[in-house]
């Protein structure tokens, strides 16, 4: 790393923090991204890297310390209790092997994995009373997110109405096929609207619409992953939970594996970085989750990540390799 004072570091971040929030107002609030992700994230990882080198510069309007954005003024709010959290992420199997060596570390022996795919779309909560769909919402910023129930129950693959009368919420992702984006482009084309960056982006502005019947004819899909609140329910591991999601009717992904260690995780990455494209639907990365729910609870979160997960993110076509520290401990 380059030798730079604090004074330089300061102008610096200052400029990052400036560029970075207003990308991220562009790509999460208005849905039209003004850089590709890897331009994202190359900044971002120098706003990171400087943090960790000066960490009293770090600002409370850092991107390090937000999640998401400012949520749509025409949508009403809902709070997430328990806060809907970015993800930390690796690029490398070096950085792969530094994350399992800490966790290794603080848990005390070789853990299981639940290995999953990194869907790329938009964080959803669905919220159920008695086994009834009573609030479905995007994560805004982690903590204040919109209210988009109307939206979600035009979404053919969540249940209105549940098998058993569980009071609890689930969370998971809502994307579009990648035919779905083709067509929706082709279709706005024709009309002379602008078309959306990815099938991320469009994801995000089909289910941000303030008319239902519009997401409706977006045939949007979700993957739900997560159970937030277990009361009800015989879950002590990740994998158990999809196991119950899928039982209750909801679209899980069915790729997810448990393995032990880093064994099978590099495995599971090589087969899909591989069949990526074939898939049709967009997965940025993997998802490494320590498999047992009570050892995630005792790692606990970071203010923007929980401690127990981990994205491998797959490189971008053409991207220029990117170096990084780590700056986040156990
Ligand atoms: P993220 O999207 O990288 O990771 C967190 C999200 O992963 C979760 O909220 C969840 O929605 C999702 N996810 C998908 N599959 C999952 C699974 N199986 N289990 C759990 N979660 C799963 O984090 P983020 O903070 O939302 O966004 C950062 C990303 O957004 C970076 O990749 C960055 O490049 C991009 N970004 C781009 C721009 C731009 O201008 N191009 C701006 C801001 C952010």
């Amino acid at each position: 790393m380059a030798e730079i004072t604090k004074e330089q570091a300061n102008e610096e971040l200052a400029g990052l923090r400036t560029k970075l929030n207003e990308y991220r107002e562009a790509y999460y609030t208005k849905d039209a991204p003004e850089v590709e992700d890897n331009v994202y994230d190359q900044q971002y990882n120098r706003l990171l890297e400087l943090e960790g080198q000066f960490p009293d510069l770090v600002t409370p309007d850092s991107p390090s310390q937000l999640v998401g954005d400012v949520t749509l003024p025409d949508f009403n709010k809902v709070t997430h209790d328990i806060p809907m959290l970015s993800m930390g992420d690796v690029f490398s199997e070096e950085e792969l092997a530094e994350y399992n060596d800490r966790i290794e570390k603080n848990v005390g022996e070789e853990v299981d994995y639940n290995v999953e795919l990194k869907i790329d779309g938009l964080a959803i909560s669905l919220v159920y009373e008695n086994g009834v769909l009573v609030q479905g919402s995007t994560r805004g910023n982690g903590t204040i997110g919109e209210n988009v129930t109307e939206n979600l129950k035009t979404i053919s693959t969540i249940p209105h109405k549940l098998s058993r009368p569980l009071s609890f919420e689930v969370r998971g992702e809502c994307f579009m096929s990648k035919k779905e984006f083709l067509r929706l482009n082709e279709e706005r084309e024709k009309e002379g609207l602008q078309v959306f960056a990815n099938p991320r982006n469009a994801a995000a502005g089909s289910l941000r619409q303030l008319d239902p019947k519009v997401t409706a004819s977006r045939k949007l899909d979700t993957f739900m992953y997560t159970i937030v609140t277990f009361d009800d329910l015989n879950v002590a591991t990740q994998s158990e939970a999809l196991k119950t999601l899928k039982e209750l009717g909801f679209h899980v992904n069915p790729s997810a594996e448990v393995t032990k260690g880093l064994s099978g995780v590099k495995e599971y990455i090589e087969r899909y970085g591989k069949v990526r494209d074939d898939l049709d639907y967009g997965i940025d990365g993997v998802v490494l989750k320590v498999n047992d729910l009570a050892t995630q609870q005792s790692l606990g979160n970071t203010v923007k990540v929980p401690r127990w997960e981990i994205a491998y993110k797959f490189p971008p076509e053409q991207a220029e390799s990117v170096v990084r520290e780590i700056t986040w401990t156990i």
